[in-house]
C-alpha cells in the first residue's frame, strides 16, 4: 500500500522548484518508478510534486541551430515514434522503444527514465544497503548476477535506463532548473559514480528539475543504434546494451562513441574501444578489436562474468549491423 503524502500540482516552474526545495519532496512525472519506490518503502516522500502542469517540460522541436529540443515530460512512446528522432537519432528512438512495456512507455517520461532509481534487489528490498542508510553493498558477496562489471566502488548497481546511454552517445545536454537558476549539463557529466557519491545517481541538486534534453544536429555521415540484450523477450531491464553514434567518412569510421548499458552504475562509455574503430572500415577485425578493448579493466563479481562475453558479442553484432 502507498504511504500517506501530500500531493501538489504547481502550474509554473518557479512554484514547482519552490515545492521541490522543501525537505522530503519528490518529483512526479509519469510515476511508473516513483510510486513503486514509495509503495515498497525504498525511500519516503512527505510531498509528491507533480510536474504534469509545467508547459516548459513539454514538446519536441527543432531549434534555430538544427538541434532537437525534447521536453522532459515527453513520453517514451512519443520518442519511439517521432519521425525526426527515428530518422536523425535512431539510437534514442530504439532506446525508448526497448524500455519497459507498451503501457509503461505510454505513461513513462524521458525525464523519469533518466532520473529513475536503480533496480538492485538489495536497494529495492528490505536491506539497509550503502545506497540507503547502511554501509555495506550486499551484492558484493551476495546475489550479484545482474550487477556491475565496471565502476562499482562500494556499490555495484547498474544504471537501469535504456535512453541514457543513447543521450551520452549523441552528446546531448540536459537543462536543469533549480533554486539557483538554470544550468546546462552534458549527459557525459550528468551521472554520478559510487566512488564520487554512492547515495545519488545524478548531479541534480535539491529542488532541481530536469526540464529538457537538447541533442545537437546530427553530423553528416552519422549513423547509430541501440541494441539491448535481456533475459526475456517481453519487458526486462538490460543485461547489457550498446548505444552507438558513428560518423563515417566514405567507408571508414571518422569518429565513434560507444556507450554500454546494464554493466556499470552509469551509462558506460568505452573510449579504448572507440579508438579501435577510428580510421578503419567497420569490419570484423575492427569490431572484434573494439570488443576486446571494451572489456579490458572489467572487474566482474562472482556471478556476472558472463557479461564480459555479452559486451564483446553486442559490440560485434550491433556494429556489423550498422
Ligand atoms: C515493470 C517495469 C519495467 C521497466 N522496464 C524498464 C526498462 O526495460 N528500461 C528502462 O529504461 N526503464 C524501465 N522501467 C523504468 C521506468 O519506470 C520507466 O522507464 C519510465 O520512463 C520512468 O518515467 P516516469 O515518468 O514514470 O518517472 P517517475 O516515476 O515519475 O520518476 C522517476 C524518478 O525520477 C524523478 N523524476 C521524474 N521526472 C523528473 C524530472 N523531470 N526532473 C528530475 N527528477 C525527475 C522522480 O522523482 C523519481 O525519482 C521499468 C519500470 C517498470 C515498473
Amino acid at each position: 500500500m502507498l504511504p500517506n503524502f501530500n500531493h501538489v500540482r504547481p502550474a509554473t516552474l518557479p512554484e514547482a522548484i519552490r515545492a521541490l526545495s522543501q525537505p522530503g519532496a519528490r518529483a512526479h512525472s509519469g510515476g511508473t518508478d516513483l510510486l513503486g519506490c514509495l509503495r515498497d518503502r525504498v525511500f519516503e516522500a512527505t510531498t509528491v510534486v507533480s510536474l504534469a502542469g509545467l508547459a516548459e517540460l513539454k514538446g519536441i522541436e527543432r531549434t534555430r541551430d538544427g538541434s532537437l529540443r525534447i521536453g522532459a515530460l515527453t513520453t517514451l512512446a512519443e520518442i519511439a515514434r517521432n519521425p525526426e528522432i527515428t530518422a536523425d537519432y535512431p539510437a534514442l528512438a530504439q532506446g525508448a522503444a526497448a524500455a519497459a512495456s507498451p503501457q509503461l512507455r505510454n505513461q513513462g517520461t524521458l525525464g523519469g527514465n533518466i532520473c529513475q532509481r536503480p533496480r538492485c534487489w538489495y536497494f529495492r528490498g528490505d536491506f539497509d544497503c550503502a545506497r540507503k542508510n547502511g554501509e555495506l553493498c550486499f551484492a558484493e558477496n551476495g546475489e550479484n548476477q545482474y550487477h556491475a562489471i565496471f565502476g562499482g566502488h562500494g556499490c555495484h548497481i547498474v544504471h537501469p535506463s535504456d535512453t541514457a546511454p543513447a543521450l551520452v552517445a549523441l552528446e546531448a545536454i540536459a537543462t536543469l532548473a533549480g533554486p539557483k537558476g538554470k544550468r546546462r549539463v552534458p549527459f557525459s557529466k550528468f551521472f554520478v559514480l559510487p566512488a564520487v557519491d554512492h547515495k545519488r545517481e545524478t548531479v541534480l541538486a535539491p529542488g532541481e528539475i530536469l526540464t529538457e534534453v537538447v541533442i545537437p544536429k546530427a553530423p553528416k555521415g552519422a549513423r547509430g543504434s541501440y541494441r539491448k540484450l535481456r533475459s526475456r523477450g517481453s519487458w526486462d531491464f538490460a543485461l547489457t546494451g550498446l548505444a552507438s553514434s558513428i560518423v563515417f567518412e566514405g567507408n571508414k569510421v571518422e569518429r565513434a562513441i560507444l556507450v554500454l548499458s546494464g554493466v556499470a552504475p552509469i551509462p558506460w562509455r568505452v573510449p579504448e574501444a572507440e579508438k579501435m574503430l577510428a580510421g578503419n572500415p567497420l569490419d570484423l577485425t575492427a569490431v572484434r578489436a573494439a570488443g576486446e578493448a571494451a572489456v579490458r579493466g572489467a572487474a566482474p563479481l562472482a556471478q556476472n562474468s558472463y557479461k564480459i562475453e555479452l559486451v564483446k558479442g553486442i559490440i560485434e553484432e550491433a556494429l556489423l549491423a550498422l
